[in-house]
């Protein structure tokens, strides 16, 4: 039971990692194609990941608390909320979602053009 716990804690870690790194990426202000886009994204997130347990919690969270798609800000906030939910269920500290927008940072070509990176 010890390597599965660890195990999926990898994942969960790796799994989080892209999803904030997404959301903070995300469009300021989102297009209707891309907000569909991200829906459609976080639900077959919550739908296909592969810890079968995890992933009926999350989509029950995602019933309840929607995606909010407008842009980056909202997104990235309010993927920071519904990890805290995850987090106080698994009896973790909850995160400051102020400090999200510096915390998840891609490296990617695009921020170093904004001066962001
Ligand atoms: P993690 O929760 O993995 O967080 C990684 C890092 O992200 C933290 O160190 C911190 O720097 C940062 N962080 C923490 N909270 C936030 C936040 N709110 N916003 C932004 N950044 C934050 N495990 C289970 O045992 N049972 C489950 O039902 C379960 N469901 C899961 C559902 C999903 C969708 C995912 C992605 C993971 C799930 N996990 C579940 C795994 C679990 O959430 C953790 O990833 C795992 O326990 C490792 O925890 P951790 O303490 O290393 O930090």
């Amino acid at each position: 039971h010890l390597g599965n716990e660890t195990l999926k804690a990898e994942l969960g870690r790796a799994a989080w990692k892209l999803f904030h790194t997404t959301l903070a990426r995300f469009p300021e202000s989102a297009s209707v194609d891309e907000r569909t886009a991200l829906a459609q994204y976080l639900a077959l997130f919550a739908r296909l990941y592969p810890c079968g347990e995890c992933a009926g919690h999350f989509q029950k969270l995602l019933a309840q608390y929607p995606p909010q798609t407008s842009g980056r800000v909202a997104a990235s906030q309010w993927g920071c909320f519904v990890h805290n939910l995850v987090n106080e269920r698994l009896g973790k500290e909850v995160f400051d979602c102020m400090t999200v927008g510096e915390t998840y940072k891609c490296g990617c070509a695009e921020e170093d053009k904004k001066g962001k990176g």
